[in-house]
């Protein structure tokens, strides 16, 4: 039987609840999170919402809230997510502390970023609220499905695509926001080796493109890349911008940080061509703590390769919610290369890891209200 609840705070959406008929058994649910490996394991259960243009032309809106049973989607082969790419999506995760509470890091960033990549592309936006809602209902749902190993959590996929069937190239007029979980283990075991990066000659974004959004778009086009990257033995590709080809933007998936000898830290800028992660975000927040310079201004791969030679770069490292932090060690660009520090871990990489990761798991205060418990 379905039950629904109500969220006060979005106006008049409620999620029905389903049920599942056959929830993963205990047995195996506990092999699984025994050793969570990053995306081929899902929770039993996901959120789906639909849009629907309004008649006549009005605005429309978002219906049909539920929490049931993770499974296949029907879709229309002319659904226009399949042939012009409306899609966008978002990464986050659930933490469970060691006292058992169930916590998210900053989901109003997810919510904001994610109705920022809507409108680049020209899709309907989600209430914040219903957004936050949405995530907190599939997290207590699955709430069994959290890893409490160090370093675990569970990765929520939040996404929307576009749904109508009609092959005309305009925004569709129907839309499904749908949310999936994955148990995700410590993205690197012990402790984080420095990774090697391959500079690509391809580029993510051009000014006046999609780069500032997450979307899928930009991940299809990144794949031969990063496939050459890992053909040559490397683990990550950077990307440099499109009209020079000459200022660092960021890697596949993650933003760049760079350490220097006097005291201050450099980001590229969000100038609409690299993603505004929140994990950035809050770095640069521990940083500014920490006492360190913050310089968000842009580094040319010219200017790193001197600075890694002379000793004024001290470190680098790349962030993201999957991996949080990750120092790079190596840099090759065609048949050169040059190393960073002593090529492992700095101590500034490592200290804004620590703080990062122990305020996420309820370890050390949060004084900026980014963790969220999960009622
Ligand atoms: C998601 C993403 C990031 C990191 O963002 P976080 O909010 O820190 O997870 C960086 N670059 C790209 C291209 C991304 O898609």
């Amino acid at each position: 039987m379905a039950t629904t609840t109500d969220f006060r705070a979005d106006q008049s959406l409620s999620f029905t609840h389903l049920p599942h008929p056959a929830p993963t058994s205990v047995d195996v649910r506990t092999g699984i999170l025994a050793a969570p490996g990053f995306s081929t394991q899902f929770s039993d259960h996901m959120v789906t919402i639909e849009w629907t243009e309004g008649a006549n032309g009005q605005s429309g809106g978002w219906h049909d809230a539920v929490v049931g049973p993770r499974g296949p989607i029907p879709l229309d082969p002319a659904a226009s997510v399949l042939h012009y790419a409306q899609e966008i999506f978002e990464g986050m995760k659930a933490y469970k502390h060691a006292d058992g509470t169930i916590t998210l890091f900053r989901p109003d960033a997810n919510a904001a970023r994610f109705n920022a990549s809507a409108r680049r592309l020209a899709m309907p936006e989600l209430p914040e609220a219903v957004f936050i809602a949405a995530v907190k209902a599939i997290v207590q749902a699955d709430r069994d499905w959290i890893p409490a190993q160090d370093g675990a959590s569970l990765y929520l996929r939040p996404f929307m695509i576009a749904t109508e069937a009609f092959l005309g190239v305009r925004p569709a007029k129907q839309y499904k926001f749908i949310i999936i979980a994955s148990p995700a283990g410590n993205y690197f075991k012990s402790g984080t080796p420095a990774v090697s990066i391959w500079v690509s000659q391809y580029t993510r974004a051009a000014p006046g493109g999609t780069g500032a959004a997450k979307c899928g778009g930009n991940y299809a086009a990144s794949l031969v890349p990063t496939a050459e990257a890992f053909a040559r033995g490397h683990d990550q590709v950077l990307f440099l911008d499109a009209a020079e080809h000459k200022w660092v933007e960021e890697l596949g998936g993650m933003n760049l940080f760079f350490v220097f000898a006097d005291g201050s830290i450099l980001t590229p800028p969000l100038l609409g061509t690299i993603l505004p992660g929140i994990t950035r975000d809050s770095l640069l927040t521990l940083a500014r703590e920490d006492g360190l310079t913050i310089r968000e201004e842009r580094y040319s791969i010219d200017q790193w390769r001197a600075d890694a030679a002379s000793g004024a770069l001290l470190e680098t490292f790349a962030c993201g919610t999957a991996a949080v932090v990750t120092p790079v060690g190596t840099v090759c660009e065609g048949d050169t290369s040059f190393t960073i520090g002593s090529g492992g871990p700095g101590q500034v990489t490592s200290r804004l890891k620590e703080r990062l990761v122990a305020i996420q798991r309820g370890e050390m205060a949060d004084t900026h209200e980014w963790v969220v418990p999960v009622a």
